[in-house]
């Protein structure tokens, strides 16, 4: 490795003295002090957000990391980046670069490296259909920041949904398409938010002329990745409409009133700009804002007039269904783009991929709702794999080698995975059983039929449960003791959140638009009433399967991890709270990380990286050895160093068990 200097701490926690809480809160704060936020874990790297511009990056910082190994130079994303490239490019392997960490940590900043690093190193031929494929990689995170993304009080620039995004490569190694799934977009915030926070920024891009330079950036992007003129203007229309829509309110008419209806809106002009903005006709908009077609006994349909409170809430409804499928539409729209369109018959026309996963981190507020439930159990799920990948990929590399491995015991959270996606009982389980029933259900029978199932699971309980832990309140909390630590969930919406319905009046209205943009959002607009039978499947369901497939698909891939840290609640540069970091450090399992990767062997590296880094430090390798082979050579090298009895010779690679063998070897190099 390039030397950072021993006042720089260790670049690698494996080489910690030892593995304490301590030694690591120590090494890490020690690093960021020098401008050092990034650090290893093995192949791991430990990522603290700066808050502040390091000289860090760039064509130059690219240059330095381009085509070397891991450890050749300091600890960086572009190394990680440039070791997921060279895998899929070498080995022709799947890889993916899985960042995590909670809101504000530096992950999508992460991503937006990775993504420029790859694009910087590829296509030295400047293929111009590479080009365009780059192009549109690096054009997409802007536009689906403007419309996936929000301040909010932990970060000005926060997510909203979960990210994956596909890159597809050819055999020459260069990007050739790429695709993007998107996960549980928080379309919550469309109708309120926190104090403080405020809605998708695409909403101020449109009205606020302090967003001009946004606004005209996001448009150009558009523009770049091929949307068309109509296109962008449906789009900003569509936003429009949503505004407007929101502001649409009710009011209940004396029963004396000449109206047909019970019930009127406030202000219809609001009416008239939502027909407008959304090209449908005006008296269909308010029919579905006043009312809802049923299908009563055979075929036979009628309307049934909303009440005050029904009408808000299907408006509520209808707005944020608007919104989630623009964004759905928005990503659609960038993966027909990014389709690759030269296919590697060398790989039965499959090329090689390498995933970038940019998702939300474990959340707790002072109340949680079912949107945090999705995201920790989403959690839950990649540490479960985190864990099983590690293990998994350094048992691989010990039977590659021909070392003996025993295998080490892990805090295994499946049982918290089970508890929420087991078929019948698990809490989702349970929870689209309460959203099928027939009869009127609420949130608290629903968690009562949780309390029965899991009375005696080690990671729930509830007040009912537990009725001297005053902090749940009965009939409402529920709490689930997470690796990353204990959440209170109120059950409140849960039922509501989870069945995630949209009266079918509405979407034939939109399907019935004469904007093609907006009508291709509402395909099932096009079925009748009647034709509606099947329950669609519940936004927990659906989320709970897009997790599943996640995993299946990092697990068949070699996996990079990036685990970020948020330094501070402030926003600010240059303060490391320690309590805050040791939490993070802690549910991120870090330490965890450490103990596994050196339980078996601290440290591996081949002979020859082995021999450039130390053959100084021996009479018999310094400047060149004459023993035949690197692995003599390194032998000869430990045994006058006294430190054969620490290692083990696998094939290719030297094993150091313990890391006071790499601070010996260290320490005899600092001394010449
Ligand atoms: P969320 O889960 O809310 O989306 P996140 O983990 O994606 O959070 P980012 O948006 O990447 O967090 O980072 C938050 C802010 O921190 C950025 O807007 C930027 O100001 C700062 N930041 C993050 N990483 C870096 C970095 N490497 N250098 C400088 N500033 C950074
Ligand atoms: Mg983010």
């Amino acid at each position: 490795m390039e030397d950072e200097g021993p006042e720089c701490g260790k670049p690698d926690f494996v080489l910690l003295d030892q593995v304490t809480m301590e030694d690591f809160m120590e090494n890490l704060k020690l690093r960021f002090e020098k401008g050092h936020i990034y650090t290893y874990i093995g192949e791991v790297l430990v990522s603290v957000n700066p808050y502040q511009e390091l000289p860090l990056y760039g064509p130059e910082a690219i240059a330095r990391y381009q085509g070397r190994e891991l450890y050749e130079r300091p600890p960086h994303l572009y190394a990680v980046a440039n070791a997921a490239y060279r895998a899929m490019k070498r080995r022709s392997r799947d890889t993916c670069i899985v960042i995590s960490g909670e809101s504000g940590a530096g992950k999508t900043e992460a991503s937006r490296h990775i993504m420029q690093y790859i694009a910087a190193v590829t296509n030295p031929s400047q293929r111009a259909e590479v080009e365009r494929v780059k192009d549109v990689l690096l054009k997409s995170t802007c536009v689906l920041e403007a419309f996936g993304n929000a301040r909010t009080n932990r970060n000005h620039n926060s997510s909203r949904f979960g990210k994956y995004m596909d890159i597809n490569f050819d055999f020459k190694g260069d990007p050739v398409g790429g695709h993007i799934h998107s996960y549980l977009l928080e379309k919550s915030r469309v109708l309120k938010q926190h104090v403080g926070e405020r809605n998708f920024h695409a909403f101020y891009q449109v009205l606020d002329s302090d967003e001009k330079s946004h606004h005209q950036a996001v448009t150009e992007a558009m523009r770049v990745i091929g949307f068309s003129p109509e296109e962008v203007a449906s789009v900003h229309r569509i936003l429009a409409a949503i505004l407007h829509l929101g502001n649409i309110k009710f009011v209940e008419l004396e029963e004396s009133s000449l109206e047909q209806r019970g019930l009127a809106v406030t202000d219809e002009v609001l009416v008239d700009h939502v027909a407008e903005l959304t090209a449908t006709p005006r008296g269909m908009v308010l029919r579905c804002l006043l009312a809802r077609t049923v299908a009563s006994g055979g075929r036979e349909l009628i309307e049934k007039g909303h009440t005050a409170a029904e009408a808000s809430y299907a408006r509520d409804a209808c707005a944020k269904a608007v919104y989630q499928r623009l964004f759905e539409w928005v990503v659609d729209r960038i993966n027909r783009v990014m389709e690759p369109r030269d296919r590697d018959p060398r790989r039965d026309g499959k090329d090689t991929v390498i995933g970038v996963l940019d998702i939300y981190g474990f959340e707790v507020f002072p109340v949680n709702s079912f949107e945090q439930f999705c995201i920790n159990y989403c959690n839950e799920k990649l540490q479960q794999l985190f864990i099983q990948l590690i293990l998994k990929q350094e048992q691989e590399e010990y039977e590659r080698e021909g070392i003996a491995w025993q295998s080490v015991e892990y805090f295994n959270n499946a049982t918290i995975v089970d508890l929420v996606e087991r078929p019948h009982r698990g809490i989702l389980a349970v929870l689209d059983e309460a959203c099928g029933s027939a009869g009127p259900i609420t949130d608290r029978i629903f968690l009562q039929t949780l309390d029965t199932h899991h009375r005696n699971h080690p990671h729930y309980t509830s007040r009912q449960l537990c009725p001297t832990d005053k902090t749940m309140e009965f009939g409402r909390d529920f709490r689930i003791k997470h690796y990353a630590g204990d959440v209170m969930y109120s059950v409140e919406g849960f039922i509501d959140k989870n069945r995630d319905s949209l009266f079918q009046d509405f979407k034939r209205l939109l399907y019935n638009s004469t904007d093609p943009t907006l009508r291709a959002m509402w395909p099932d607009g096009q079925q009748d009433i009647t034709e509606v039978t099947k329950r669609p499947l519940t936004a927990g369901t659906l989320f709970k399967n897009s997790m599943v497939a996640l995993v299946e698909n990092l697990a068949s891939k070699e996996p990079f991890y990036v685990r970020c840290i948020k330094p501070n609640e402030d926003k600010v540069a240059a303060k490391l709270d320690e309590g805050h970091c040791r939490h993070q450090v802690a549910y991120l399992g870090l330490l965890e990380n450490v103990r596994v990767r050196r339980a078996g062997f601290a440290s591996r590296q081949p002979y020859s990286r082995f021999l450039l880094r130390y053959k100084m430090t021996c009479e018999y390798t310094w400047p060149n050895h004459l023993l035949g082979s690197d692995r003599a050579a390194v032998s000869a090298l430990l045994e006058q160093h006294g430190l054969q009895g620490d290692v083990a010779f696998g094939h290719s690679k030297l094993f150091i068990r313990s890391p006071r063998t790499l601070v010996t070897l260290e320490q005899s190099r600092a001394c010449l």
